[in-house]
C-alpha cells in the first residue's frame, strides 16, 4: 500500500509537512490533524502555489497566533492542595474572534490542544458565522470529584484564563468534561473578577443567565441533519436504518434522540469501559438520567432495561463497533476508529460514518473507508452545528434577546444544510469522487486563506 505521504504531489506541500514534523515532533495528534487537511487541500494549492508560498500561508496557518499554558492550583476535599496544567490555544483570528471549547481530560496535553484548535479554524469557517479557531483545557480529571471540588477548580482555572479572553476576543464553551456546571462556575468567577456582566464570553450558559436553547441538543442533533443530507444526496433513506454510537455524553445522547426522531433505530451506545447493545431501541430517556442526572456509567442502563447486553471493551476494537449497524456514529473521542475498526465496520456492511466527535477516524481509517465507498461525513463539518448554535447563542447575548427552540432549532438545521452544500459543492467543482472530508477542507480554506492574505504578513 503506497503510503500517505507518498502520494502528495505539491513540493510546498510536503516542505511545510516536513517543517512542521521536524518542529512538533512530540505531537501525534496535531501532525496528524495537519497532515489530513494539507493533503487533502493539494487541488487548490497546486492552482495557487505561487501566490500562497509567498505568503508563506501553510506556515501561517499551522502555526498558532498564540498558546497560554498556565499552572491550575485548587484545593480538593480533603485539604490537599493539587496543580494541574490548563491551555488556551488562540490559533486563527482571520474571520472573527477566537472560539472554541475547554476540554478536561487526563490525556488533554499541547499536541491535543493543538490539533484540537487547527480543526476548529474551519470548523468554524463552514459555519458562516464570524469565528476564528481556539481550543483550551486542563488535564484535570472531573470523573469522581465532588461538585465543590469542581467549583474550586474551575474558579482557580478562570482566575488566569479570564486575562486572555473577552466577549470580541476569545469566547470559550464546553468540550468532553465540560457541561453546564463547570461553565456555571467558569461564568461566575469570570463575572466576579471582571465586575460585568459580559454574557457573550462563554458560550453553553444556563437559560436562566444568557444561554441558548437548543445548545444542548445542538452538536447531536446538527450531525443528524448533515446525515440527512448526505445521504438524501446519495439517493438513501435515513428512516428505518440501524445506527451504532460511540459515546454516551452531550454528543451522543442527542445524536440518538435526533436519530430516533427521523426514523433510525439506535441499538448501542458505550462510554470508555464498554456499550450495551439494546435490539429494541436504546431508550434514550434512560441515558440521560444515567448520564445527566446521576453521572453514572453506560452499564447501569442494565438496571433499568435488564434485557439490554453490556460488553465490556476487551480488545483494540472498542465493543460497541462490533455490534453490526448501517451508520455508526463516533462520539466520543479521537482516534476511536483505526484501520483494523474501519475493517470491520466495513465488513459488516456499513453505509455511512458521521464523525460527531473530534477526529474520531484515524487517517488510515478515512481512507479506507472513502476506497470503499463509505459515505463520510467529516467532523470538521458534520459537528459544527454546536459552535454554530454557540455563536446564534453570541448574537442573542449582544441583541439582549432570547430566541424559542424552534428558531434556533431552524436556524441550526438550515445552517447544516449550507454545511453539506459548501462540502457537496466543493467536492463537485474539485472532481473529488463524493469525499466530503477533502471538500470540507476546500471549501473552509478558501474563506480562511482569502481572509489571511486580506489582512497581510501577520
Ligand atoms: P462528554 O464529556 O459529554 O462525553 C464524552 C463521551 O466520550 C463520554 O461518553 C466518555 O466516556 C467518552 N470518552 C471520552 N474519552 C474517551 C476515551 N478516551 N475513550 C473512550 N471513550 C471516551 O463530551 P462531548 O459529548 O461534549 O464530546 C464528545 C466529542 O465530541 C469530543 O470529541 C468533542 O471534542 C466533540 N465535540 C463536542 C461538541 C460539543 O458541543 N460538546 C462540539 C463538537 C465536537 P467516559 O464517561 O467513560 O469518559
Amino acid at each position: 500500500m503506497i503510503s500517505c505521504e507518498e502520494k502528495i504531489k505539491s513540493e510546498y506541500v510536503k516542505q511545510v509537512l516536513k517543517q512542521i514534523e521536524e518542529k512538533n515532533s512530540n505531537e501525534v495528534e496535531f501532525i496528524q490533524a495537519v497532515k489530513e487537511v494539507l493533503m487533502s487541500l493539494e487541488p487548490v494549492i497546486i492552482k495557487n502555489e505561487k501566490k500562497y508560498k509567498e505568503a508563506a500561508l501553510l506556515e501561517r496557518l499551522t502555526e498558532p497566533e498564540r498558546i497560554i499554558s498556565f499552572r491550575v492550583p485548587w484545593v480538593d476535599d480533603k485539604g490537599q492542595v493539587r496543580v494541574n496544567r490548563g491551555y488556551r490555544v488562540q490559533f486563527n483570528a482571520s474571520i472573527g474572534p477566537y472560539k472554541g471549547g475547554l476540554r478536561f481530560h487526563p490525556t488533554v496535553n499541547q499536541s491535543i490542544m493543538k490539533f484540537l484548535g487547527f480543526e476548529q479554524i474551519f470548523k468554524n469557517a463552514l459555519t458562516t458565522r464570524p469565528i476564528g479557531g481556539g481550543k483550551g483545557g486542563s488535564d484535570f480529571d472531573p470523573k469522581g470529584k465532588s461538585d465543590m471540588e469542581i467549583m474550586r477548580f474551575c474558579q482557580s482555572f478562570m482566575t488566569e484564563l479570564q486575562k486572555y479572553i473577552g466577549q470580541d476576543v476569545d469566547i470559550p464553551a464546553g468540550d468532553i468534561g465540560v457541561g453546564a456546571r463547570e461553565i456555571g462556575f467558569l461564568f461566575g468567577q469570570f463575572r466576579k473578577i471582571r465586575n460585568a456582566y459580559e454574557a457573550g464570553v462563554l458560550t453553553g450558559k444556563g437559560l436562566e443567565y444568557g444561554g441558548s436553547l437548543a445548545r444542548k441538543e445542538a452538536t447531536g442533533y446538527g450531525l443528524l441533519y448533515f446525515m440527512r443530507e448526505m445521504l438524501n444526496a446519495n439517493n438513501i433513506s435515513l428512516n428505518g436504518k440501524t445506527v451504532i454510537i460511540s459515546g454516551s455524553g452531550n454528543v451522543a445522547i442527542y445524536a440518538c434522540e435526533k436519530a430516533q426522531k427521523l426514523g433510525a433505530n439506535v441499538v448501542a451506545m458505550s462510554d470508555s469501559n464498554g456499550s450495551i447493545y439494546d435490539k429494541n431501541g436504546i431508550n434514550v430517556d434512560v441515558i440521560k438520567e444515567i448520564k445527566e442526572v446521576k453521572r453514572g456509567r453506560i452499564k447501569d442502563y442494565l438496571n433499568y432495561i435488564p434485557d439490554a447486553q453490556y460488553s465490556e471493551n476487551d480488545s483494540d476494537i472498542p465493543s460497541v463497533y462490533k455490534i453490526k449497524a448501517d451508520i455508526v456514529l463516533p462520539c466520543a473521542t479521537q482516534n476511536d476508529i483505526n484501520l483494523k475498526t474501519a475493517e470491520l465496520l466495513v465488513k459488516n456492511g456499513v453505509i455511512a460514518v458521521g464523525e460527531g466527535a473530534n477526529m474520531p477516524c484515524t487517517n488510515e481509517a478515512v481512507e479506507y473507508f472513502l476506497k470503499n465507498n463509505v459515505l463520510l461525513a467529516p467532523g470538521k463539518a458534520a459537528n459544527a452545528g454546536g459552535v454554530a448554535t454557540s455563536a446564534l447563542e453570541m448574537s442573542q447575548n449582544s441583541m439582549r434577546e432570547y430566541w424559542s427552540f424552534e428558531d434556533v432549532d431552524k436556524k441550526l438545521e438550515n445552517i447544516m444544510i449550507s454545511i453539506f452544500k459548501q462540502c457537496k459543492n466543493a467536492d463537485e467543482e474539485y472532481n473529488l469522487g463524493t469525499n466530503y472530508v477533502a471538500g470540507a477542507n476546500i471549501a473552509a480554506f478558501e474563506k480562511v486563506s482569502e481572509a489571511m492574505i486580506s489582512q497581510g504578513i501577520i
